[in-house]
């Protein structure tokens, strides 16, 4: 196919996923952009396997109408020690991506200048003044591509600190009030911390009904009935409740490491954890996505190029993110001390700040004042020098 037999569009958005879709959900909010000639490709035609997202909010969201939930206290247990904490001005919310999708291709579909196509995307190219998408079917062209692929290579070829985050969910249902419904359990370490981090969280929807969640950040990939067992364990130390069921299950895995996401000036745009938007200490993305949207489509409004995520948060953040992901992968063991002491030795708005890349230096230098020194230290000197090697 020539170039001239190719179909031209405005923009190309590579992944109907979470930021392939609130990107073009921003977009036709927006009257200046809504009238944009828009493809939308994905390998698949409907979403494989239903998730939750999670994210803290202050004040009111676009999203208000369609979250299943939100807390405003949460409880941490780290050995015998455990700390509540109300989230106020903060809430944490859940919203399952079900009706995210379902909310958004309503709106979708009443724009005829929007092509929904299923095709597995094989190759994005940059010509400099248009970018050429490769589907098994056809060749297309676009202005500007925002891509979410986030190819195995890249994260084969990562030679940073890497770990997984791991995590097997249950919504569960008991006959007996066994649960605080509005306190959500953020983290319980009371677990073995065997060579992994490893913590339950629990998000309660009533006093019956709740998602349990077991996850490890850990530097290998193991079977999921390590995480059921894992799951099964908790509920048997505590809620030996005989009457839970399991409705569904929800199973993950985050790769949690500073990925290289896209150049600056480019016309190929990553989005999502492609471009950056997972933090690399936490696996948390849905917030990065949406700062990152709102991003895209002021560049869009000021014809401007956006770039990917990580170029807009200021560098010491994924600084901090690798350092922290050294000493883990080195002490495991120290995991739970270390994000107990976070919530428990600081104001739970500057840790929110914090986790969200907002924080100010002087914040955290409170923030590290409260951490183990020597393993920080040993890990900050490494990751120093493993940047320098980089340029
Ligand atoms: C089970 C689970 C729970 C999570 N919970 C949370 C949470 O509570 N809070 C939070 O902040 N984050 C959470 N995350 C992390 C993150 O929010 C999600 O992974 C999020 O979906 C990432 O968005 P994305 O757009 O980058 O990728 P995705 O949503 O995975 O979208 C990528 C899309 O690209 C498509 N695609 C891939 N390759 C091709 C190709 N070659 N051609 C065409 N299309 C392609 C895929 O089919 C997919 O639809 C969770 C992740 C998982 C797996």
């Amino acid at each position: 196919m020539n170039y001239k037999e190719k179909k031209h569009f405005e923009i190309i958005i590579v992944g109907a996923g979470l930021s392939g879709i609130m990107l073009i959900w921003e977009i036709l909010n927006r009257k200046e952009l809504r009238d944009k000639k828009i493809l939308l490709l994905d390998k698949y035609q409907k979403e494989q396997a239903p998730r939750t997202w999670c994210f803290w909010e202050k004040g009111p969201s676009s999203f208000d109408d369609i979250i299943t939930k939100q807390w405003r206290i949460a409880e941490l247990f780290a050995g015998s020690s455990h700390l509540t904490t109300d989230m106020y001005p903060y809430s944490y919310q859940m919203l399952s991506s079900e009706r995210f999708f379902n909310r958004a291709f309503s709106i979708i579909n009443r724009y005829s200048n929007i092509t929904f196509k299923q095709a597995a995307v094989e190759e994005v190219i940059d010509n400099e003044s248009k970018v050429t998408v490769v589907t098994p079917d056809d060749v297309f062209s676009a202005d500007m591509v925002f891509d979410s692929r986030l190819p195995q290579s890249t994260i084969d070829n990562y030679d940073g600190p890497l770990l997984y985050q791991q995590f097997a969910g249950r919504f569960v249902k008991s006959q007996k009030p066994v649960f605080n419904a509005t306190n959500i359990r953020l983290m319980d370490f009371r677990m073995m911390q065997d060579k992994k981090v490893a913590f339950c969280y629990l998000l309660p929807f009533s006093s019956t009904e709740a998602l349990l969640e077991y996850t490890i950040f850990t530097d290998q990939i193991y079977p999921p009935t390590v995480l059921e067992k894992g799951v099964d364990d908790y509920v048997l130390e505590h809620f030996d409740d005989t009457t839970m069921v399991t409705t569904s299950k929800e199973y993950g895995v985050i790769p949690m490491g500073n990925f290289p996401s896209g150049e600056k000036n480019k016309r190929i745009i990553p989005i999502g954890t492609a471009g950056g938007c997972s933090k690399a200490s936490s696996g948390y993305t849905f917030s990065f996505v949406r700062l990152h949207t709102l991003h895209i489509i002021d560049s869009l409004i000021a014809n401007e190029l956006p770039t990917s995520y990580s170029f807009f948060i200021p560098r010491r953040f994924s600084f901090y993110d690798s350092v922290l992901l050294r000493v883990l992968k080195k002490h495991p063991e120290k995991g739970q001390q270390i994000f107990f002491q976070l919530f428990k030795k600081n104001s739970i708005e500057v840790v929110i700040r914090f986790l969200h890349n907002r924080s100010t230096i002087r914040e955290e230098i409170s923030i590290f004042l409260n951490l183990p020194v020597l393993p920080f230290l040993k890990a900050a000197f490494a990751e120093f020098f493993f940047r320098c090697k980089l340029f």
